[in-house]
C-alpha cells in the first residue's frame, strides 16, 4: 500500500514512536521477505488478523529495518500545504530485517538461537511476525482506549488550518502516548497469583524491557503456542486478562 504511513518526507521524529528506542533504527524502502519466506509471512499475518481485532495490518507497506530484526511503529504524517493548511495524517509501519528474513535457514537459526537464550518468548518460525502484530495490537487498542476512535480514523488525512496544528498533533500523540499494555504484566501476576519477576521470567529476557515488549513477547507466545501448551497457566492467564480488557474498550 503507498500513501497511507509510507510518506517519510514529512515524517517528524519528535512524534515517532520509534524515538523511544534505545538504538536508533534505520528504515528502508524494500520489501523484506525473502522468497522461501513468503507464504508462511502472509499466512500468519491473515491468521491473527482473522482471531485478534487488528485493522489494516495487511494493508501495510511492509519495509526493511536496519538495527533490530522486527519494528512496529506508530507516528503521524504532518505536511504543510501552504495557504495556511496542513495536513495531518497518522500511520502505522511494520518492518523486519531483510538479512534474517531473507532464507527460511537464516530465520530459523536467529529465532532458535534466541528461544535457545531465552531471549524470545517461542521458537517458532513466525515468532518476530507475531511479536511485531503484538505491537500493532496494543497501539490499535491504544487509540480506542484513549480516544474512542477507530484505526481507520486515526489513518485518515485531514487539512486543518496551520493556527490549529499544535492542538492537533498534541491531541493525535495523546492517542497512542499511554499505551492499552500498560499495568497488564501486573494484571496477569495478580491472576496467576505469582510475583512479577517469577511471572516474567516464563515469558522472556525481551519481555524485561518494557510494558510493551512485555505485551508483544506474552502475545507472541500465546498466539504461538500449540496443544498442550495452551493449558500453559502462563497462556491462560494472559488470555484471559487481554479478553478481559478488549471487552472493556
Ligand atoms: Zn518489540
Amino acid at each position: 500500500m503507498g500513501g497511507r504511513g509510507s510518506s517519510v518526507s514529512g515524517k517528524s521524529n519528535a512524534i515517532n514512536w520509534a524515538h523511544r528506542r534505545k538504538n536508533p533504527t534505520t528504515i528502508l524502502d524494500k520489501d523484506p521477505i525473502g522468497d522461501e519466506n513468503k507464504k508462511m509471512f502472509k499466512d500468519t499475518m491473515k491468521n491473527i488478523v482473522s482471531i485478534y481485532p487488528i485493522e489494516h495490518a495487511n494493508e501495510i507497506d511492509i519495509k526493511t529495518v536496519k538495527g533490530a530484526l522486527g519494528q512496529a511503529g506508530i507516528g503521524l504524517d504532518v505536511k504543510s500545504l501552504g495557504n495556511g493548511q496542513t495536513q495531518i495524517q497518522g500511520y502505522i509501519t511494520l518492518a523486519f530485517d531483510d538479512e534474517t528474513f531473507s532464507s527460511e535457514y537464516a530465520l530459523e537459526k536467529k529465532i532458535t538461537d534466541n528461544f535457545e537464550n531465552r531471549w524470545n518468548s517461542s521458537g517458532e518460525i513466525n515468532h518476530i511476525i507475531a511479536h511485531e502484530l503484538g505491537h500493532i495490537l496494543d497501539f490499535q487498542l491504544s487509540i480506542k482506549k484513549n480516544g474512542n476512535i477507530s484505526l481507520d480514523e486515526f489513518l485518515t488525512a485531514k487539512v486543518i488550518p496551520d493556527a490549529d496544528v499544535n492542538n492537533e498533533i498534541n491531541r493525535m500523540v495523546n492517542l497512542y502516548d499511554v499505551n492499552f499494555s500498560r499495568g497488564i504484566a501486573q494484571a496477569v501476576s495478580r491472576e496467576m497469583n505469582v510475583d512479577g519477576n517469577k511471572m516474567v521470567s516464563m515469558v522472556s529476557e525481551y519481555a524485561r524491557e518494557s510494558e510493551m515488549e512485555f505485551f508483544a513477547e506474552a502475545f507472541a507466545k500465546s498466539y504461538l503456542a500449540r496443544g498442550k501448551e495452551k493449558e500453559d497457566v502462563f497462556v491462560q492467564a494472559f488470555n484471559k486478562v487481554l479478553k478481559e480488557r478488549i471487552n472493556k474498550l
